[in-house]
């Protein structure tokens, strides 16, 4: 049952987590030391998600660009927020974060992306 119960949740995204099914299971009948083990890990492992989830959505909405990395000469515009997902050893963090537009050659810029040094995906 742990076992199962942990790689569900690995899939999931930490948003969508159920926080009443989380407060509903708890510890106090398992069979073995190694199943506590795992239902620990599992929670501190949400926790990192939620973590990481809040930190990435903050930065995302804040961070301005610096310029435009195609041409250098662009204003960059605000234009919209979108998700992305990495993943880390503490399982996959779905997060937003603000896109920018330049006007003059119509890259797209993640300040976000770029402060982390993630690869670039999509437009
Ligand atoms: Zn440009």
């Amino acid at each position: 049952m742990q076992v199962y119960r942990f790689h569900r949740e690995e899939r999931d995204a930490a948003g969508r987590l159920q926080q009443q099914e989380v407060e509903q299971f708890m510890p106090g009948d398992f069979q073995a030391e190694t199943e506590f083990e795992d239902w620990v890990n599992d929670r501190g492992n949400e926790m990192k998600r939620k973590m990481a989830q809040g930190w990435l959505n903050e930065q995302g909405e804040s961070l301005m660009p610096s310029g435009c990395p195609r041409c250098g000469q662009g204003k960059l515009e605000s234009r919209d927020v979108r998700s992305r997902t990495i993943r880390y050893t503490f399982g996959e963090v779905m997060f937003r974060r603000r896109r920018f537009e330049c006007k003059k050659c119509g890259a797209s810029v993640y300040p976000l992306d770029e402060k982390l040094g993630v690869e670039k995906k999509g437009g």
